[in-house]
């Protein structure tokens, strides 16, 4: 769990948390503050008390967050909540009044593991801050947007009646802002026939396109685990093979589904880790499982980036981001080779250059002002929600 204080006008970190293993007996929780020379201390560890659910360790950090706060007289101004799964209730953040969270509680068959800390974090941040606005910026919202004919899956019709079996997306407050971020480097923000194919590659990946600002496709679906090759999720693969190691192994879905999600991806397939930097360093180091890790999960983006030249009808720009979006000069790389024939020519200097919070341009001068660039641009969602907070607010 993260939290930050932020100032929604610059984008200002002024506290920063972090809480691991919540739910556990060793949870644990620290605070990081930016003193009176505008640099962050040194984290402190906060006590957590006998609760260490969601609920618990929110009231602990909430509690000496608000402390800091009336310290320095800084005002907290709304809260704003990451929501996983808004269904198709919410295309936008919302005001979590009572309505707003039963409808948050509808969506929870649909991300049994997600809204429920969801709603806990809500209901735990309500209880200290009771005074001020609480806002849901949801992961699915940007892509409400899609069509039937990108959102439907082709099964049976009462599955999607009964059920809402469709495709929703997620990482939509990432793409959302980091596609916008691209539309102002480009100078075409506001342009409606801008087209932008935005990959979020972190421990989870997901791909978006991007047209004049609205989603119209994106590789995830349901759940999370639709699409791209990811650090333990395997993405796409033939639903066949659910029946077929069930009757391979006698192992029941919610296992199976478990392996999917958790022993697959980079890891399942190097056996040594989810990780794209030690994976990066064993290729580099001669590790064949691991350059065959990064060679699925680059031509399995380079595929799905191609795939989405359909709903774009052509390409202005990709975009990178996220941890190995951002970082991965290896990634970006070997993805770009595969995708040459659309006129994207990595630039070697400038792709290493676009690291550790650095973005920009990576691709060559294209010799016609019709060919495509690759850009990388840092994502920022904890400067969404802060802003969709406040925005609400006002
Ligand atoms: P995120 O979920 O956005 O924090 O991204 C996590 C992923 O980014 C992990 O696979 C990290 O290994 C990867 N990552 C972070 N830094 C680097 C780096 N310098 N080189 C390669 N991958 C990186």
């Amino acid at each position: 769990m993260k939290f930050a204080v932020v100032d929604p006008q610059n984008g200002a970190r002024l506290v920063t948390g972090l809480a691991e293993r919540v739910g556990t007996r060793e949870a644990s929780a620290s605070v990081r503050f930016v003193g009176t020379d505008g640099q962050f201390g040194q984290a402190a560890a906060l006590e957590l008390g006998d609760d260490t659910g969601h609920r618990g360790v929110l009231a602990v950090a909430l509690a000496a967050v608000q402390e800091w706060a009336r310290e320095h007289a800084v005002e907290l101004v709304a809260t704003g909540h990451r929501v996983v799964h808004g269904g198709e209730a919410f295309s936008a953040s919302v005001v979590l009044d009572e309505e707003a969270m039963d409808a948050v509680r509808e969506c929870i068959p649909l991300a049994p593991l997600h809204n429920p800390a969801n709603i806990a974090g809500v209901e735990a941040a309500r209880a200290v801050l009771p005074d001020v606005p609480h806002v849901a910026v949801f992961d699915t919202a940007f892509h409400q947007t899609m069509p039937a004919q990108a959102y439907r899956y082709a099964v049976p019709a009462e599955w999607a009646r009964d059920y809402g079996v469709r495709r929703y997306g997620f990482h939509g407050t990432s793409h959302r802002y980091v596609s916008a971020r691209a539309a102002r480097e480009l100078g075409r923000y506001g342009d409606p026939g801008l087209r932008l194919v935005t990959a979020h590659l972190g421990n989870g990946c997901s791909l978006a396109a991007v047209k004049g600002g609205r989603s119209l496709d994106t590789s995830m679906g349901l759940t999370p685990l639709e699409g791209l090759v990811m650090g333990t999720r395997s993405g796409d693969l033939d639903p066949g093979v659910l029946g077929y190691i069930h009757d391979r192994t006698g192992a029941d879905i919610s296992a199976i589904t478990a392996d999917l999600n958790k022993r697959s991806g980079l890891l399942g397939l190097s056996g040594i880790s989810n990780d794209m930097r030690t994976l990066d360093e064993a290729a580099e180091a001669g590790d064949e499982r691991a350059q065959l890790a990064i060679e699925v999960f680059t031509y399995r983006l380079a595929k799905y980036i191609a795939a989405l030249m359909v709903p774009l009808q052509g390409l202005d720009a990709l975009v990178f981001t996220g941890g190995i979006g951002e970082n991965s000069t290896t990634v970006r790389s070997a993805t770009l080779g595969h995708l040459r024939y659309l006129g994207l020519e990595v630039d070697p200097a400038a792709n290493q250059r676009c690291i550790r919070g650095e973005g920009g341009i990576i691709t060559r001068d294209p010799d016609s002002t019709r060919a495509p660039v690759a850009i990388v641009v840092p994502t920022d969602e904890e400067l969404v929600i802060a802003r969709d907070a406040a925005a609400l607010t006002r």
